[in-house]
């Protein structure tokens, strides 16, 4: 049982990396996550889903793989920017300069699969966004920020114009 669907995606990936086994998603939506191994022919399925009232992914169907070993597995298709956002967090927010080759060799290193730059671009900005919200929320949370600095000090004096440009976007004038 898992908490929720992207735990249970969490886990499976990792056991996929470890396995060097590669798999296809065959469903995918808010309450069912069904996936099998890429090789045709391979018994190895799970099937995820959240029942009817419940909150918790429950896993049905887990059958081991019938497949042949692959050694040879250099990139691994389900290796994900999410994915490596998560497992590599605590080193991307401690130490923001962390470059992407960075991630690509820890990545190599814990996992032993090659990534692109891209991705590991990504999951940097992924892992900050998590940790630091992007401008977006900043912009957001700007106006509760500044509402809580004047109940502290009722002599602040605060004035926000909001406009909307043409995207949708919201301004301070
Ligand atoms: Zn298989």
């Amino acid at each position: 049982m898992f908490h929720d669907k992207v735990h249970l995606q969490h886990v499976v990936r990792q056991r996929a990396f470890s396995e060097k086994k590669q798999f296809k998603v065959v469903i995918c939506n808010p309450t069912t996550w069904d996936v099998k191994c890429v090789t045709e022919g391979c018994t190895w399925r799970v099937h995820g889903h959240m029942p009817r009232m419940e909150t918790n992914f429950i896993t049905t169907i887990v059958q081991p793989h019938s497949c042949l070993l692959q050694t040879t597995l250099i990139k691994h298709k389900n290796m994900m920017a999410e994915f490596v956002a998560n497992v590599t967090y605590n080193d991307i927010v401690e130490k923001v300069g962390m470059s992407p080759f960075r991630i690509m060799l820890a990545i190599q290193n814990r996992y032993g699969y090659e990534m692109s730059y891209d991705m590991a671009w990504r999951a940097k900005q992924l892992a900050l966004e998590k940790r630091f919200g992007n401008y977006k929320d900043s912009y957001h949370n700007l106006p509760t920020l500044l509402a809580t600095i004047q109940v502290r000090d009722p002599r602040t004096v605060i004035h926000i114009d909001d406009y909307i440009n043409e995207k949708g976007d919201c301004f301070l004038k």
